[in-house]
């Protein structure tokens, strides 16, 4: 391997993958290094995202909803079924097997592009020299022309809970769980507590969910959140807001939560807990003091609106610097920095980055919600359009939710797009499209949208916001 590259990647993840491979190919050389350690010691690149966050979820969130229908919606169908089962060491093992194949796909990926991969622990110091500590435990030293951080992030612990991985779990052991709980306490009603208090809800777990804030989902526009909490009731989640956790006791094969809310002290017993209460950046022991790398006072990596650090043409990327810690956030930062790097125009757009919860209905939404546009005094226009009124919708059983489209009331430009419904992971792609190319509710209105698709939903939203709805009553 040779010992100097134009550019060394620490982390393999959604963030620093990628950079690796738009910097081959943009045809410097480049190493990508990596430390992920899977529980049964493997290495294996593709960060949190492949290996323990974004796409095992999404594997079990669509096993659990599969076995969740043949229960309970088949038979709407005139399809009656019996003697459903559930065979959960199955369905994790195709979970693990995805995971595997896009673990090794990422592999594959950074071979082809000419990236040297390496597994091992990476540390820089000073003069962008990278000291590495390869996987089977041989030092080595890389100099750098740039080095790029995409180290992460960890799931944050609560002091009164520490995980246990038994009975206290982090979201990596909640995917990985070998048997059904026959109640569980989820810690956090966000993105991933939310999804996963809904696979082992649908698997039939008894779950309850503890949310310190008083708003449920006070991240989302809160029409949307009022709809999603509608349906998450219904379907059994016992979300309980407001609700503090103070501490918690593990003995004889359960644990007790305890909590306070406005009404005092309260107490719950589980079989296990799930803490999902965030995820704080991850950077130790990644660079040396004297390397020029700063943190800010929450843990992230410092650096400016192009994730360049304090250090000469070291950068920064992904869930540890600041901005929303999405996979698809941190792919842009990873390539716009290797295309930096090789002199080429980049920009990544932080005002249009996509939500996601896949939840059921899944809940997705782009740009400003109803409530920040009140806040910046800004006139807006809205147009609704409820899935009940989408023939496809109702073709597929899933007629819950709806499209809603924010506008400035001035200029018509599309300000925020906020979907609950079937796939609205799937259609908020249009809508960010819309917004990336300052879209008009009218340039909506005036696109032919096929039917009968979900995505007429959002061609009526937009027509909705000037009351010239065809397929539901303008109000
Ligand atoms: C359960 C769950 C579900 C999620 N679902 C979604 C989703 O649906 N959509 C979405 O957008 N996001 C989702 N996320 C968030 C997403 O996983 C992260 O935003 C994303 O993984 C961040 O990418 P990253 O490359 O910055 O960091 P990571 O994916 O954390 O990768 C960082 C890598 O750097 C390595 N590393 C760290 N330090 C060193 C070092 N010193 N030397 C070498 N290697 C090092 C780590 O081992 C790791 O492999 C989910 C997260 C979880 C936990």
């Amino acid at each position: 391997m040779p010992d100097a590259f134009d550019v060394v990647v620490i982390g393999a993840g959604p963030a620093g993958y990628p950079a690796a491979i738009r910097a081959a190919q943009n045809g410097l050389t480049v190493a990508c290094i990596d430390a992920w350690k899977n529980r049964d010691g493997s290495n294996a690149f593709g960060g949190t995202c492949l290996n323990a966050g974004c796409i095992p979820s999404k594997a079990l969130l669509e096993s659990s909803e599969l076995y969740l229908r043949a229960n309970s919606e088949f038979a709407v169908h005139g399809i009656h079924v019996s003697g459903v089962e559930l065979d959960l060491a199955a369905m994790q093992k195709r979970r693990a097997g995805i995971v595997h194949t896009m673990t090794g796909g990422v592999a594959a990926l950074l071979k082809a592009a000419g990236a040297t991969a390496i597994h091992g622990t990476a540390r820089l110091r000073p003069g962008r020299l990278v000291e590495v500590t390869s996987a089977d435990g041989a030092q080595s030293e890389i100099k750098a022309r740039h080095v790029i951080l995409a180290s992460g992030s960890v799931p944050t612990e609560l002091k009164a809970l520490p995980f246990d991985h038994r009975f206290i779990l982090d979201s990596w052991d909640a995917l990985e769980l070998a048997s059904v709980p026959r109640k569980l306490i989820v810690i956090g009603a966000g993105v991933i507590g939310l999804e996963l208090g809904s696979v082992w809800r649908r698997l039939g777990a008894e779950v309850m969910v503890l949310e310190a804030l008083e708003k449920f989902l006070a991240i989302a526009d809160q029409q949307l959140a009022l709809e999603a909490m509608r349906h998450f009731k219904k379907q059994g989640l016992d979300i309980r807001l407001g609700a503090k956790v103070t501490g918690a006791l593990v003995a004889e094969g359960s644990v007790s939560v305890q909590y306070q809310d406005g009404s005092g002290a309260h107490s719950l017993s589980a079989d296990q807990v799930i803490v999902a209460v965030g995820r704080r950046p991850y950077s130790a022991d990644l660079f040396s003091a004297d390397s020029g790398v700063g943190l800010d006072a929450r843990g992230f990596i410092q650096v400016d609106e192009q994730c360049r650090t304090g250090a000469e043409n070291v950068w920064a990327v992904g869930d540890c610097v600041r901005g929303p810690m999405l996979a698809h956030k941190g792919k842009e930062e990873g390539i716009a920095v290797a295309d930096r790097i090789a002199g080429r125009y980049a920009h990544v757009n932080y005002e249009v980055i996509p939500s996601v919860i896949y939840t059921a209905p899944e809940i997705a939404w782009v740009g400003k919600t109803e409530e920040q546009l009140k806040a910046d005094g800004i006139s807006y226009k809205s147009g609704v359009f409820p899935f009940a009124a989408s023939g496809r919708a109702r073709a597929m059983q899933a007629a819950a939710g709806f499209a809603k489209i924010l506008a400035a009331s001035d200029t018509d430009t599309i300000l925020g797009v906020h979907i609950i419904g079937p796939l609205a992971g799937e259609l908020i792609a249009e809508a960010t499209l819309a917004m990336e190319f300052q879209a008009s509710a009218e340039d909506l209105q005036r696109t032919i949208h096929a039917h009968p698709t979900l995505a007429e939903a959002l061609h009526e939203a937009a027509l909705a916001v000037d009351r010239r709805a065809i397929d539901n009553i303008n109000r």
